[in-house]
């Protein structure tokens, strides 16, 4: 039986796998972390080399190594220099430094060896811990972590559901099947979305075929650094969250700190120069139908009754969809085990992060305990803090 199973090897589940195996001391041969992909943080890099992001949206000191400034010390040295590039303000990392650091802590801390393919499709207890099911046959540990972050579940709203039933050329940026480099962009590519992930997508895009790529977008850009203020990263806004009992007041909460839909003056310099020199259009629309036309394009319709957007091609960013990820082996558990959920339907954990005992989560499924910034990198980090000192009691 390991001690511990972390389900997930995206950023949590890797980061984690590292904070207890090399800080909290873990065994490396009693830990393992079950992931479908074949390498870590795959959809990681799935996804933001399918946006055509340059540089992180998050400072340097939120990086993979529990030493904050390892990313500073990484870029200088023979690994990190050809890499070594930031942006103001924050210090924030090229994509590819930060990349070129992830590769090589996985490399360097053997994070790899510890790493089990397959898909967690079932959860029970058994002796004293839990058994999960995978195709391949169960594995047994004394702890859990889930660590499975939203990014399986791109949000589709209703209307792509439906013209995507018919078959009509539209795809997601965040669709695991989904590859930048083969979307077919024509005359008329229309990206949907209002966030930082649309901006940089539309950018990306319009790049390789300028003038022939639209955005839209239901609101005007909102403009933030970061996607939520970074008081939410300490106590200056956690001790009060965390003494609200109401649950869903905290729900409420995080709601009103994220800045969802948002982009960093950076990212709306770079739109008002490419809509500036043609590269680019913008259209301010929500969409509420879609048709195919008979030239075997898309019609999209918006609620205002504005002329139609004519497409050739519609690529959604628009971001991930609010349920509690796992489906439907992690409702099962639940129901099994009797986990406590609050009306949002996402886990009601103690401190420590333990949802029921021996069984912690990090990521989206940690958000009511550690606030609006647990999915991102920083959230992992929170979610080590508390979860390191538990494995080495
Ligand atoms: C384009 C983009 C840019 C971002 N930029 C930043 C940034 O600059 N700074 C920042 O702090 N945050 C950023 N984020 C937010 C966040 O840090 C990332 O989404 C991060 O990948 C979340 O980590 P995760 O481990 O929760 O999810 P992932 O890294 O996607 O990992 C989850 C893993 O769990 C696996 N999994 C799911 N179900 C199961 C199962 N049943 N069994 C086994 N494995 C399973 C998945 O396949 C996946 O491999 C960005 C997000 C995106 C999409």
């Amino acid at each position: 039986m390991l001690e511990w199973l972390i389900i997930g090897g995206g950023i949590h589940g890797t980061y984690l796998s590292y904070v207890l195996t090399h800080v909290a001391g873990v065994p490396m041969s009693r830990l393992r972390v079950l992931d479908p992909h074949a390498t870590p943080l795959a959809l990681w890099e799935q996804f933001t080399t399918n946006v055509g992001m340059e540089f992180l949206r998050s400072p340097v000191v939120h990086n993979l190594d529990p030493d904050p400034q390892a990313l500073v010390k990484f870029a200088h040295t023979a690994a990190g220099l050809p890499h070594a590039r930031f942006t103001e303000p924050y210090r924030r990392p090229a994509l590819d430094l930060f990349r070129a650091h992830a590769q090589y802590l996985i490399e360097h801390q053997r994070l790899k060896e510890l790493r089990v393919q397959g898909r967690a499709r079932g959860l029970q207890p058994y002796a004293d811990g839990f058994r999960v099911e995978t195709a391949d046959g169960d594995l047994t540990a004394r702890r859990v972590l889930l660590a499975l972050g939203v990014t399986e579940q791109p949000y589709w709203p209703v209307w792509a559901q439906t013209l995507r039933a018919t078959g009509a050329p539209i795809t997601h940026i965040f669709d695991t099947a989904c590859r930048r480099s083969e979307v077919p962009i024509g005359q008329q590519t229309v990206v949907i979305g209002g966030g930082i992930s649309a901006a940089q997508t539309a950018l990306a895009l319009a790049h390789h075929a300028p003038g022939q790529v639209t955005l839209v977008m239901r609101h005007p850009l909102r403009v933030h650094q970061f996607d939520s203020d970074p008081g939410w990263l300490g106590p200056k806004y956690l001790r009060g969250y965390q003494r609200e009992s109401d649950y869903t007041q905290r729900r409420a909460c995080i709601q009103s700190a994220r800045h969802r839909g948002s982009v960093p003056p950076d990212v709306e310099q770079a739109l008002g120069a490419a809509i500036g020199s043609g590269m680019l259009r913008l259209r301010m629309a929500e969409v509420r139908s879609a048709t195919r036309n008979a030239a075997r394009g898309i019609t999209l319709c918006s609620a205002d009754g504005s002329e139609p957007i004519e497409a050739h091609l519609v690529v959604l960013a628009t971001g991930f969809a609010a349920t509690r990820p796992g489906g439907a082996w992690l409702d099962a558990a639940i129901a099994e085990l009797g986990l406590p959920c609050a009306a949002c339907g996402y886990p009601l954990v103690d401190e420590a992060l333990a949802w029921y005992p021996g069984l912690y989560v990090s990521g989206a499924l940690a958000e009511l305990e550690l606030g609006p910034a647990a999915r991102n990198i920083a959230g992992a980090r929170m979610a080590a803090e508390r979860i390191g000192k538990i494995a080495r009691l």
